[in-house]
């Protein structure tokens, strides 16, 4: 789209918002190429911009609230400070759009967009960091969520270094099991019990009981194996 017929919808979508719409026009830029145009810093809450092709655009600091994205093209967009609340990015392709300090919205238009690893490894992070973090979330979500494996992915996030690799904190009460897979109340830093234990070193296969056994028994093995790890990596030191 040439510059001059650009400038000219942003300037009635301007004056569209200015005035409630009454006066000036609401930006339809559907299913237009706008692929590397600059749109640092303009208005766009409210537009139409469904299948619009936004293509390595640079919209940083745009307003983009309220925006009907969806089918939007957004490879390689750089979104970085863009204002996305309530924005409609349905179906959207973000695929290497920089997100980095966006208000990337949490409603069902931020659902089915393509995104790629580095976002889900941003999206990850931000994730298992406050799981890990929350006095609030439950033993069961801690769990779930922090393993060894996400957390490992989790870091992977492009900008870990300034906000801080996530540890696996293996002492903490919600990795330690308070019952044993019978019920009983377990010895502090136990696993299972002693009858337990030792029907899982029988590999008593058939049991009801043997998957959760030995998916006890793998983690405490992993956790003895990353204590290991540790203790000779500062032994090393
Ligand atoms: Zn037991």
């Amino acid at each position: 789209m040439e510059v001059a017929k650009l400038n000219k919808i942003l300037d009635d979508h301007k004056l569209w918002l200015q005035t409630n719409g009454e006066h000036g026009k609401r930006a339809n830029l559907s299913y237009v190429d706008l692929s590397s145009a600059d749109l640092n810093n303009v208005d766009l809450s409210y537009a139409d911009l469904n299948n619009a092709n936004l293509g390595s655009a640079n919209l940083t600091y745009a307003n983009l609230t309220y925006a009907e994205l969806i089918y939007a093209n957004l490879n390689n967009a750089n979104l970085n400070n863009v204002d996305l609340r309530y924005a409609d990015l349905r179906y959207a392709d973000l695929n290497s759009a920089n997100l980095d300090f966006s208000a990337f919205p949490l409603w069902c238009g931020s659902l089915n967009v393509h995104i790629n690893d580095r976002q889900a490894k941003q999206l990850l992070y931000h994730l298992v960091q406050n799981v890990q973090y929350s006095k609030n979330t439950s033993r069961t979500m801690k769990k779930l969520l922090l393993t060894e494996t996400i957390i490992k992915k989790a870091n992977e996030f492009h900008r870990v270094n300034e906000c801080g690799k996530i540890v696996l904190e293996l002492d903490k009460e919600w990795i330690m099991d308070k019952k044993c897979v019978c019920g009983k109340e377990l010895e502090h830093g136990k696993s299972l019990c002693y009858v337990c234990e030792t029907l899982a070193l029988l590999s008593p296969i058939g049991c009801e009981k043997y998957l959760e056994i030995k998916r006890r028994c793998e983690r405490v093995k992993n956790i003895n194996d990353i204590k290991d790890k540790r203790q000779n990596h500062n032994q090393s030191k």
